[in-house]
């Protein structure tokens, strides 16, 4: 296909999303070249969806609660693709849905060659296992593990010992949101299961306080002598100036390329908060794409497609 009639094409896609709302997916799932416009991979993204007659919000939250106040699969393509971006991680997120998983999986459903979900399991409810190996069959090829308050070591409950052994023989990550006081308790773990594949979210939110200090860098650069541990460069929103165009971030996004190497690393956005105030989807992308420049092309290739590919984009 010329790129004249690609651009065309995307343009009426587009188009199509803002003037009657219908679904810009189901048109491009069919394109055999969708990959080729769109190749990059976006590791981390949110959506939600309004219709909380269908997908219900966890007990205590309305529909006023949501910020924005749709996020759809829909909305999201049609930010994302204009960037070059195909496809998506879609990822739980708890302050809505708790831990059902519904919207993401049926996102999933409908276009199982766009998404792979990261989903979550309460692991201090019996049969975690299980339930990781019921929702591999939905798209689900990762979970997402935070500290729990009040639990004493909470990598170490039963459940979540049985989700990370889960884990090593399903091939589902297991994601880690967490802070840099955890990444000394998450290496221990990963030390125990050196089978379970593990991402750390968001470089760990090193530099959450505004602060990218070294010495958290250091751990998190030492997190890769575990084989299976790869880490996501993303959620500039949130880290360092928290402004485009995030060049500060550069210095931490080296140390961990010659800490891990390409094949470990994965850029990714965390939308919608990536499209707060002055940032935006296009000024993450291009941190990766456009200014760093110790990266090969194809080393550039595996931070924005094939390692969250091999990482996520997987059958049962
Ligand atoms: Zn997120």
């Amino acid at each position: 296909m010329s790129s004249d009639s690609s651009v065309s094409r995307r343009t009426l896609l587009a188009g199509g999303v803002a003037a009657v709302g219908t679904s810009v997916l189901g048109a491009e799932s069919s394109a055999a070249t969708a990959f080729d416009e769109a190749p990059w991979i976006d590791a981390h993204s949110h959506i939600w969806t309004p219709d909380t007659s269908r997908f219900k919000l966890q007990p205590g939250m309305t529909v006023e609660d949501l910020a924005p106040k749709s996020f759809t699969a829909d909305e999201l393509m049609a930010i994302a693709r204009p960037a070059g971006v195909g496809r998506v991680v879609l990822i739980q997120h708890t302050l809505f849905h708790g831990y059902d998983t519904s919207y993401l999986t049926d996102a999933w459903q409908r276009h199982p060659e766009l998404f792979r979900v990261v989903g979550m399991v309460d692991d201090l409810r019996p049969n975690a296992g299980r339930a990781m190996r019921q929702l591999l069959q939905q798209g689900v090829t990762g979970f997402r593990i935070v500290p729990r308050t009040g639990i004493t070591d909470w990598l170490q409950t039963d459940g979540m010992t049985e989700m990370w052994k889960t884990a090593a023989e399903t091939g589902q990550s297991i994601c880690c949101l967490i802070n840099p006081v955890n990444l000394p308790e998450v290496s221990a773990a990963c030390g125990r299961h050196p089978d379970t594949p593990v991402v750390i979210d968001h470089f760990g939110r090193v530099g959450i306080d505004g602060q990218i200090r070294d010495g958290d860098v250091n751990q998190l650069c030492a997190l890769s002598k575990h084989t299976n541990v790869r880490i996501k460069i993303s959620a500039y929103y949130a880290l360092g100036n928290k402004q485009p165009p995030h060049h500060e971030l550069i210095p931490m996004i080296r140390r961990l390329y010659e800490a891990f190497g390409a094949d470990r690393l994965m850029w990714a956005s965390d939308c919608p908060y990536q499209l707060d105030g002055n940032n935006n989807y296009a000024a993450s992308i291009a941190l990766i794409r456009d200014a760093i420049d110790f990266v090969t092309d194809e080393e550039r290739r595996k931070l924005l497609r094939t390692t969250a590919e091999k990482t996520f984009f997987f059958d049962a």
